[in-house]
């Protein structure tokens, strides 16, 4: 069975990431970035989701040898022009701080209306093989952010986003009700057809 490599050291992210992979039904075997101890940190120095995922499957390929999942992803909020964006996992200063990120996000937007609370996740998932090909697909959710946290499953800002046509957050949805619906799961969804054709699994 062909091994690929989840290019993720976030914990939540490389769960629902296996998940999402398992219940495509790919003939593949999945490793965690911790099965590779000496795995560099990818620094995210490009503009965009994809970008960003293109950099981090592409060297984590390059280091390991084999084909390499990343995903990028993020809140994109209406009132902050977009922000936090590819600054998601690091918007109060120190990287992969979910508490304080959230803490900050409901302060900056203490004073918005319910009517601009628009955001929306995105997620670019890409591939990577260490002779240089690679592909990379997108998924998005649009929701609005509540004022107060709700739920305990999820990660990051999951408490405090209700999906449009929803009144629980993501914080609230089992998993597998998230991953059917969220950015992740549509990514990942797109992906599975080409991770097929490239590693014809
Ligand atoms: P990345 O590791 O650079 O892709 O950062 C992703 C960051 O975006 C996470 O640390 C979270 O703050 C946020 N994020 C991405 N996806 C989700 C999600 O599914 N739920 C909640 N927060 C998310």
């Amino acid at each position: 069975m062909v091994q690929v490599v989840l290019a993720t050291k976030n914990r939540h992210k490389l769960e629902e990431m296996h998940r999402i992979l398992d219940a495509a039904g790919l003939d593949i075997e999945l490793l965690g970035a911790d099965a590779f101890p000496d795995l560099p940190d990818v620094a995210e120095t490009e503009s965009s989701f994809a970008g960003n995922a293109l950099l981090k499957a592409r060297e984590i390929a390059r280091v390991t040898g084999l084909p390499a999942i990343a995903d990028d992803s993020g809140l994109a909020v209406d009132a902050l022009n977009g922000m936090p964006g590819i600054f998601s996992a690091r918007w109060a200063g120190r990287h992969g701080d979910d508490a304080a990120n959230l803490a900050l996000l409901l302060g900056q937007l203490s004073d918005v209306p319910e009517r601009r609370r628009g955001a929306a996740f995105h997620c670019a998932a890409a591939i990577a093989l260490p002779d240089g090909t690679e592909r990379v697909v997108e998924g998005t959710i649009e929701g609005t952010i509540i004022r107060e946290p709700r739920g305990t499953n999820g990660f990051g800002y999951d408490p405090v986003f209700v999906p449009l046509g929803y009144q629980v957050t993501t914080a609230e949805m089992p998993s597998q009700e998230k991953d059917a619906i969220s950015h992740r799961g549509r990514a990942l969804q797109a992906l599975a057809p080409v991770v097929r054709e490239l590693l014809g699994e």
